[in-house]
């Protein structure tokens, strides 16, 4: 059965697929392009310090990276530079303008230091950059401040999406959820629908870098967390990152919707799913801009490569694959032994290892890393038992209905 969006007829996918092997070629690559940055957030999986680490690639190894990662494609891979905070390189905007040169589409992720100017947003769309992301981990200075470590962030941020609005770059607003921000997330989504974003991006917190002395959600919350964003996705072009069960939720609640059963219940939805779909009231009912899931995770579609060149299946997964210094980046992400068992469903462990959803979801490899130290362990953020959904013919038949995506319009996955 096609689901679709309200009374518009449009037809409404459960999950998008790569329609390529993403175990040829990854879908998205993130590159830390340096580790240094003034501020110092409470969440930062990089521990960044404001120094730049002398051991950084160089502008020559840089470009060389940058042609590994333009020879996968057709079509190339989403490609994000990070940091740190990526203006602290000062060749940003010739890596910016190389990267474009040889058909990267090239996002940015920079922190909103006095070094992130309207005039340099300016700059960087000049030189090819396609996309920004900023980060809102609080709908006031108070809050997201507090997250940054320092005051001012929230005001420049501010005028830096201002600036990439005007000159014409897509916005993407990260969020990392918290304890200290989990029922500020309805008026960081009203934040968001009223400034205008192209995707919202919820980061469900991993336990590295500074992010260790961050309190967690509980399973049980983010269960509640999940499922709000749903509700609020309907509006607003939402993702998750390090929230893959996110695929989960949304075929579950798009199982339920079909049938008619109120979610609340079978569900098992707690106080704080009441109090965040309170506070995002009102909130218009159309319209249905949900962005669809994809199938992609930790090695299976992603790469991040270290400012030292390390190869990992993600930001947050410290483990390392080998380095570009070494090995080409291709070799490392089809070849390795850490990337080729990632994409081995059979592999996965514990309640991720008995899951009907582990092909779509497959839990965050990250925390599973972090907190037990094995990367194919289930993910402790993850409250569901498998084979407890009541409808699992349901869902059988919407994983069947999957848009395969050779090349996607937004720049960020
Ligand atoms: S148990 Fe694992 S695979 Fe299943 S929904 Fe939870 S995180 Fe995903």
């Amino acid at each position: 059965m096609a689901e679709t969006a309200g009374n518009q007829g449009r037809v409404r996918f459960a999950i998008r697929r790569p329609s390529f092997d993403l175990g040829q070629r990854p879908f998205i690559v993130i590159w830390e392009i340096t580790r240094a940055c003034d501020l110092a957030c409470a969440h930062c999986r990089a521990s960044a310090m404001p120094a730049r680490n002398p051991g950084e690639l160089t502008p020559e190894e840089s470009r060389s990276l940058i042609d590994q990662i333009a020879a996968f494609g057709p079509p190339a891979p989403l490609f994000v530079m990070t940091g740190g905070d990526p203006i602290k390189r000062p060749d940003l905007l010739d890596l910016v303008s190389y990267a474009s040169s040889r058909g990267l589409p090239v996002s940015l992720s920079p922190s909103a230091t006095p070094l992130l100017t309207p005039a340099l947003v300016r700059e960087l769309r000049s030189a090819g950059l396609v996309a920004l992301s900023l980060s809102v981990d609080g709908s006031s200075s108070e809050i997201h401040d507090a997250f940054r470590g320092i005051g001012g962030v929230f005001a420049r941020t501010l005028a830096a999406w201002e600036a990439a609005r005007e000159c014409g770059l897509k916005v993407q607003v990260n969020t990392t959820v918290a304890k200290l921000n989990m029922l500020d997330l309805p008026r960081i989504a009203r934040l968001v629908l009223d400034k205008g974003a192209m995707t919202w991006s919820v980061f469900f917190l991993v336990p590295v870098g500074r992010g260790i002395g961050l309190r967690q959600i509980s399973p049980e919350e983010c269960e509640d967390v999940m499922n709000f964003l749903y509700d609020a996705g309907k509006v607003l072009r939402v993702k998750t990152t390090e929230g893959h069960h996110y695929k989960r939720v949304v075929l579950q609640r798009m199982a339920l919707e079909r049938r008619g059963v109120p979610h609340e219940e079978v569900l098992n939805l707690g106080p704080t799913y009441r109090a965040l779909v309170e506070g995002l009231q009102p909130w218009p009912a159309g319209p249905n801009e949900r962005r669809t899931p994809i199938e992609i995770n930790a090695g299976r579609g992603f790469v991040f490569i270290s400012h030292l060149g390390t190869v990992h299946p993600s930001g947050f997964l410290t483990a390392e694959a080998g380095s570009v210094r070494k090995a080409p980046l291709a070799e490392l992400y089809r070849e390795s032994r850490m990337f080729t068992e990632l994409r081995d469903l059979a592999k996965l462990q514990g309640r991720c290892g008995a899951c009907e959803f582990a092909r779509m979801c497959g839990g965050s490899r990250s925390r599973a890393h972090a907190m037990t130290g094995n990367h194919l362990a289930e993910d402790p953020l993850c409250a569901y038992a498998p084979g407890s959904f009541p409808f699992p013919g349901d869902i059988e038949e919407l994983i069947g209905k999957r848009r395969t995506t050779e090349t996607v319009a937004a720049p960020m996955a």
